[in-house]
């Protein structure tokens, strides 16, 4: 609809009552009133309603759309774009003069750019909006541990690998560059943290989360959010982005394991495990959100107006901006079958509380969310509602006023400092789990065999999301950088490190292909070797195309460690994977044990400072590493997971064992604890209590040791876990020094959700733990805090 004339004059005359501006003869154009609007001194909200007021149907309906790079490029289709890389005029046109689209996400082609290219391509794309509509786009990418989708940025460790470090302070440190680097690419949304629970080991996104547990994903996800938005959330500060924490909520509970299949999820357990981390990030004041592609007891997530508008934002109060998932609203009707059109899927989802659509390729949703409003279908307030929310994020984003920043602003871009921020964060997430008769650290001058299908990849120490989506673009881009092989030849000498891979990925095909087996080959060269490092894992994947069958790593890469290991040369299996693959048939064959998680573009440098001992490995494991596929849990499991043995007349016993627990993780030094002390035997719900532990250092080396506070509800109305995480700390020790760590509590701490879906804290016995030391202590009555409580 073209802009109506009285409207325009009213608005005009609106601006100039409300803002005091002299009412020229001519009518301003919109862009001038929003102008005028924006550089007044009214409050950011104040301003939002303004421009609202401004805006048609057919605008507002536009900003609620998002649409991906590829649609308004040249190319032969939205699939597909011509490089070099420039956007088509007619198809820009027709998405900001017709659609009047607000968003856009993603990169061209799926393949990193460099910042001055994301420059050109994202100014030209402003500056059509703010002629046509007076309102900046929100671009928005995944940069999920460093820039994407940006030639040069800085990659860091994965989530998993961030989680694995338990130090928060460097995950925010991480995320403040990977904001610093995207704005310097002109995007000033990321669609990150995840903050979906690790829960399921065969599931392709394990990698992408902060692990299993729900209070060390909180304490990451707020780390995060510190880092993304500053402490403050303040946005106009053009070195931060909007993030967008994701994907509300219970992904990654799918009972199979592969993405996007259906959940079954109890409300008891959805608000117990999954919901802390999104309240958490919430709290601490994320932006935007986006949802869960998936199915919960039978409605999609995108349907669900019980989980967005109730939980979300009326019981969270998230005031913030909810976009979908990838083609999420198409998916009600084409995949899922709970609407029986576009246009109803368009209406379940808008009405259960969306505000933005990642539609992405076409604008079927603008037609048919315009239609729906005039057929009374979607209520104005509603459209109103979401787009404040959008509206908001671009103003307190400055966008108005630079909708593109200029690149040489921002100096930092790729800046030793940053890498040495990513080196530090791969260096403290790398997990000795297995370290028999102290093999390692190596000496130097060691001849040393490199072998395994990750023993020479960028693109395996990366993962998905890595200049591409899923990452099979590493090698073209992160040349200046270490593989294993490289960094060790650097550390122990070219003359001493040999390469035979026995097992090579396909990297023109499937993540799971392998080719080139030539396990002899690798025992050949083991006979002139003192050690041998064998690689091994996955190659990269991202989502769905990562489902997987079998949890057992690949039967070539178990047949290479068991041919290996036949040889007695000691082996020191190092993996390199995004999921925990079974490793238990040849474990105990291995002599040391390293888990490197996906630990970016520093990952080969940090494990070869670690073998030859500059570095003193300390991250801890943030999932249980299973050991077998029909024994897969976690370690907050209930107490009939894991039965203690039963004697009597049937003599059996109902293990859960894992290959290594969670938050296990070695060093080269030793540490020991003494003296937990609790500050009182006997509290109240309401009371703060403290817990302090002494922790020592008792070998030769300085070293780092994660003190974990534990505690287990001994007896409850509602089968208490097995044990919780309830806080944590990371301390540097040399040898001989010890250490007073104290944590504080409260009744609040200790709570469950129970039987009514009330966090409870009930009177009894609880267990605080850290390491080997343990007290008992009384909860004096029993109290219901309210819903939301901190
Ligand atoms: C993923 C999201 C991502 C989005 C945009 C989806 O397929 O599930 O995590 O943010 O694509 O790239």
């Amino acid at each position: 609809m073209k802009k109506n004339w009285i409207k325009g004059v009213l608005a005009a005359a609106l601006c100039s009552v409300t803002l005091g501006f002299n009412s020229p003869n001519i009518t301003p154009s919109q862009e001038e009133n929003i102008d005028i609007i924006v550089k007044s001194n009214l409050s950011v909200e104040e301003k939002v309603e303004q421009i609202l007021q401004q805006l048609t149907l057919e605008e507002k309906v536009g900003q609620m759309t998002q649409i991906t790079l590829d649609v308004i490029t040249k190319g032969e289709n939205v699939f597909v774009s011509d490089e070099p890389l420039s956007l088509d005029k007619k198809l820009l046109e027709e998405a900001i003069k017709k659609y009047k689209i607000g968003s856009v996400l993603n990169t061209a082609n799926n393949r990193a750019r460099t910042p001055e290219k994301w420059n050109e391509v994202i100014s030209q794309i402003q500056k059509l909006a703010m002629k046509e509509i007076g309102v900046p786009v929100l671009y928005g990418v995944d940069a999920i541990h460093g820039t994407t989708y940006t030639d040069g940025a800085t990659f860091f460790p994965q989530q998993i690998g961030m989680a694995a470090t338990w130090n928060t302070e460097l995950n925010r440190q991480g995320c403040e560059v990977t904001a610093y680097e995207t704005r310097a690419s002109s995007i000033p949304w990321d669609f990150s943290p995840v903050l979906d629970m690790g829960r399921n080991p065969s599931w392709p996104r394990i990698w992408e989360t902060y692990g299993e547990d729900v209070y060390l994903t909180s304490q990451m996800g707020i780390a995060a959010i510190d880092g993304y938005e500053g402490t403050n959330n303040d946005l106009s500060d053009n070195t931060k982005v909007a993030a967008c924490i994701k994907h509300f909520l219970g992904y990654g509970s799918e009972k199979s394991g592969k993405d996007r299949t259906p959940s079954y999820l109890p409300e008891i357990e959805l608000r117990e495990h999954y919901l802390p981390s999104y309240k958490a990030a919430i709290d601490a004041g994320a932006h935007t959100i986006m949802i869960n592609s998936g199915i919960i007891n039978g409605t999609p997530v995108h349907a669900s107006y019980k989980l967005l508008t109730e939980l979300l934002k009326e019981e969270l109060g998230f005031e913030g901006l909810v976009v979908t998932d990838w083609a999420d609203i198409e998916n009600i009707h084409n995949r899922d079958k709970v609407a029986d059109s576009h246009k109803e899927a368009v209406k379940q989802s808008i009405n259960a509380g969306i505000d933005m659509s990642m539609v992405p390729y076409n604008f079927n949703f603008c037609d048919h969310l315009v239609e729906l409003v005039n057929e009374g279908e979607v209520s104005m307030d509603r459209i109103d509602d979401a787009v404040r929310r959008i509206l908001k994020v671009k103003m307190e984003l400055g966008l108005f006023d630079t909708p593109a920043p200029k690149v040489k602003d921002y100096p930092n871009f790729g800046s030793k400092e940053h890498e040495q921020i990513a080196y530090n964060a791969a260096s403290e997430s790398i997990t000795l789990l297995k370290n028999d008769k102290e093999i390692l650290p190596l000496k130097k001058g060691t001849k040393i065999l490199v072998t395994g299908p990750n023993a020479n990849s960028m693109r395996t120490l990366n993962g998905g999301w890595t200049y591409s989506w899923q990452g099979e673009k590493v090698e073209e881009f992160a040349q200046d950088y270490n593989t294993i092989f490289e960094a060790v030849q650097n550390n122990f000498g070219k003359e001493n490190v040999n390469l035979v891979h026995g097992v090579e990925y396909n990297h023109e095909g499937h993540y799971y292909e392998e080719k080139n087996i030539d396990i002899q080959a690798a025992v050949k060269a083991a006979a002139s070797s003192d050690v041998i490092l064998l690689c091994l894992g996955e190659n990269t994947y991202t989502e769905t195309p990562g489902n997987l069958h079998d949890l057992y790593i690949s039967q070539n890469q178990r047949k290479l460690a068991e041919a290996l290991a036949a040889t007695g040369k000691p082996v020191v299996l190092i993996l390199n994977e995004g999921r925990p693959r079974l490793i238990s048939q040849f474990e105990s064959e291995m002599q040391a044990v390293v888990h490197t998680y996906l630990p970016g573009n520093f990952g080969g440098d940090a494990l070869s400072d670690i073998l030859i001992g500059k570095v003193n490995p300390s991250g801890k494991l943030p999932y249980s590493y299973p050991m077998y596929p029909n024994s897969l849990g976690t370690y907050d499991h209930k107490p009939s997971e894991a039965s203690e043995k039963m004697e009597g007349m049937y003599d059996y016993n109902s293990s859960l064992p894992f290959q290594y627990a969670f938050g296990f993780g070695l060093s080269y030094t030793t540490f020991e604890y003494a003296d937990l002390k609790v500050s009182k035997q006997d509290f109240g719900p309401d009371d703060k209590v403290t817990v302090s532990v002494e922790v020592k250092n008792t070998g030769k080396v300085e070293g780092k040791e994660v003190v974990q506070l534990y505690t287990k509800d001994m007896y409850a109305s509602i089968t208490p876990d097995n044990k919780r995480l309830r806080r944590f700390e990371k301390v540097n020790l040399k040898p001989g020094e010890s250490k007073k760590v104290t944590f504080t509590l409260s009744g609040r701490d200790l709570a469950f959700v129970d039987a009514d879906l009330k966090w409870t804290v009930e009177k009894g016995e609880f267990r605080f733990m850290v390491g080997d030391q343990q007290a008992n202590v009384n909860v004096t009555n029993t109290k219901k805090f309210d819903k939301q409580s901190n």
